[in-house]
């Protein structure tokens, strides 16, 4: 697809290239706040910022490298602009930071330019020395580090290797590990756990073996990753004199401290105080979080969402909390996995103000934390959903024409434009802040028994939940939705997407890789399958039906779907309480990841002449201090910035560490 700026297109749509497109957020009130929330969004959005540079490097070691050369041609290549191979190498650039590196963010995989060598070598050299001396000594080796870099596809062919019968540490290109083994590792580990079953061992450093040993380098402030540490320590400093609550400040500190010395011990504490702060209306997720993209799920990625609670909206979901115990009681799950007691399950809708690391450009639209377990059994977690994120993406896919192609009839595509967005809602803050809290582990059974399976489980946990409790009677009883049709609209919108429509994201031969497909496809397949031929009238529960040459999903009904999500509910929480790494294993090879080739070739074509990016980023507002006599009087919120334009300045403005470790740049 070409690089378009289509005017018609409404004002969160920036543009698109490649298979991404970019939209813009907006931060509402932004203009109405008081100076010491604005200061206080001011000071934390730089802070969400200034770890930009981490997140390359997180994801492969010559991310930076590669970046910071292809930016350097990007500001003074003086050729041909409209030649059609630099518009090949404009796409690449941008992809790149919209993966934050050379690989897809959603498949893993190397991305390949389009341009050719000849061509690249002749960038570079046209760019000259002169604008790339800090990275290299000679034109030509830039020309001959940097093209196996980009064009060999068996120099770092994925990010993350999912295969387990592969060392999959050693198959990663990603940089978590150096010179280790997946054996190496999972014992070296392992001893830690024996001494403290509590602590996120390995969250925050890089596992290298040196001389033989096995040595962990941790991100800190003069540690690895010191300099973008330091400058995140400086940001969250000067937020700290606006900080609107007594608990605020505790967190902030206790974050700044633990990013001060990288004790695990610290980051702990930290995720207390912070889970305690359910008053503030300005929030903050900052550091080394989740840890999807590490095969062993215990590094973690660096992010940030700075956010903004959304007060009428959150009534909504605290509604929800209040009932938690309810849910918990009721939830069609063995009773020895469920929660005596569910607490502080704490929920709010949010609008981000601020994205930064892995959750930039690509955002999740509801995030539940902190990850560790016990915090969240003794202490309870708070969820957020994403509000201006979720209603930029349904308003996009509405005008897409999306809907009238995969919906079966007119009655679906009018039940999802009445109550499609309601319904999204509704299941995101049943995931975020019923799901994830719901449920326990056995005495004795360890929270990362199910390994590479661990993030599939746990979010198709989440998932069936909220699946589960949408059709029930409750919603209505609590005054949550009006009508069960927001269930009905959801339902559909499920199934389409897990048994056909997300398979837009995947290349042709391909299978699903990344955690969340996996688990709607999972879901949508299971319930496929054990639902076919069960109706009295010996119908399937969900079938495939054909219409004009093609291929619809279809809820026959809805009650037994409900059901299906229910039995399903239950066997997922046996295997998370039990552990059961081979059921789990059993669940996600048979469900969650092999994808029909046929059906996926139809999907991709039908897409193709709707003519829409399956992935979507977004740019950030703009902050800009107001200064009278040194002073700041005003913060003022801009949406006018581009992509490219955006992307450049925050390599001029937060690049912070080294285009290679160990080396020198000279500025
Ligand atoms: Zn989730």
């Amino acid at each position: 697809m070409p690089n378009t700026t289509n005017p018609s297109q409404p004002s969160f749509f920036v543009e698109s290239f490649g298979d991404i497109k970019i939209l813009r957020y907006k931060v509402s009130h932004f203009d109405e706040m008081d100076l010491n929330r604005k200061l206080l969004i001011y000071y934390l959005s730089r802070a969400s910022l200034a770890g930009r540079d981490i997140i390359y490097d997180q994801n492969y070691k010559y991310n930076l490298l590669i970046r910071k050369t292809l930016e350097a041609i990007y500001e003074n290549y003086s050729g041909d602009r409209e030649h059609p191979q630099f518009k090949k190498f404009l796409v690449y650039l941008k992809t790149l930071w919209y993966n934050n590196g050379i690989h897809h963010h959603f498949s893993k995989e190397k991305n390949m330019p389009e341009f050719n060598q000849d061509y690249f070598a002749h960038l570079i050299r046209e760019t000259g020395i002169y604008k790339l001396q800090h990275l290299f000594n000679s034109l030509e080796e830039a020309v001959a580090r940097l093209k196996p870099l980009l064009f060999d596809e068996n120099v770092a062919p994925k990010a993350m290797e999912q295969d387990a019968a592969k060392d999959m540490i050693q198959h990663s290109a990603n940089n978590f590990y150096e010179g280790v083994t997946q054996k190496e590792s999972e014992d070296y580990y392992a001893r830690l756990k024996e001494k403290d079953k509590r602590l996120s061992w390995g969250l925050n450093s890089r596992l290298v073996k040196e001389n033989g040993t096995l040595v962990e380098k941790t991100w800190k402030e003069g540690g690895l990753y010191g300099e973008a540490i330091s400058e995140i320590i400086r940001w969250l400093e000067k937020a700290l004199d606006y900080a609107e609550t007594q608990q605020q400040s505790q967190w902030l500190k206790a974050l700044i401290e633990y990013y001060r010395t990288g004790d695990l011990q610290k980051f702990d504490e930290y995720n207390l105080q912070w889970v305690k702060d359910t008053q503030s209306i300005v929030d903050l997720i900052n550091g080394f979080i989740e840890t999807y993209e590490d095969p062993l799920g215990l590094k973690g990625t660096w992010e940030s969402i700075l956010h903004v609670q959304d007060p009428e909206a959150t009534e909504r979901t605290q509604l929800l909390s209040r009932n938690a115990q309810w849910f918990e009681d009721h939830a069609p799950i063995d009773q020895r996995f469920k929660k005596a007691s569910v607490k502080g399950v704490s929920a709010s809708v949010v609008e981000v103000a601020m994205l930064g690391g892995e959750s930039y450009p690509t955002t999740p639209i509801g995030v539940n934390l902190p990850n560790a377990d016990w915090i969240r059994k003794e202490h309870g977690s708070k969820s957020i959903t994403l509000n201006n994120i979720s209603r930029a993406h349904h308003e996009a896919m509405m005008e897409s024409g999306f809907l009238e192609e995969f919906a079966f009839n007119s009655e679906e595509v009018a039940r999802s434009k009445k109550y499609g967005f309601e319904g999204n809602n509704l299941h995101t803050d049943l995931h975020e802040c019923l799901g994830h809290g719901s449920g326990q582990l056995l005495e004795g059974v360890s929270g990362d028994a199910l390994k590479n399976y661990a993030s599939p489980i746990e979010e198709a946990r989440a998932d069936l939940f909220a699946l589960y409790y949408m059709m029930d009677r409750k919603m209505i009883d609590l005054g949550i939705t009006s009508t069960l049709e927001t269930a009905r609209a959801q339902y559909e919108g499920y199934i389409r997407n897990g048994m056909m429509t997300q398979l837009t994201r995947v290349k042709p031969g391909k299978n699903l890789e990344q955690a969340h497909m996996r688990n709607r496809q999972l879901i949508a397949r299971w319930c496929f399958e054990k639902g076919a031929e069960r109706l009295d009238d010996g119908e399937s529960v969900i079938e495939y039906k054909q219409k004009d040459g093609r291929t619809f999903i279809v809820i026959n009904d809805y009650e037994r779907l409900w059901e299906l999500f229910g039995e399903l509910l239950a066997e997922i929480q046996r295997i998370k309480s039990e552990g059961d790494y081979q059921a789990a294993r059993d669940l996600v090879v048979t469900y969650g990841t092999r994808v029909d080739p046929d059906l996926h070739q139809e999907v991709l074509d039908r897409f193709r002449k709707l003519n829409i990016a399956p992935f979507t980023g977004f740019i950030n507002p703009v902050y800009e201090p107001v200064e009278e006599d040194g002073e700041i009087k005003d913060v003022r919120i801009r949406y006018d910035e581009g992509y490219a334009g955006q992307m450049m300045r925050y390599s001029r403005e937060f690049s912070f560490l080294a285009a290679e470790e160990g080396s020198e740049e000279i500025d």
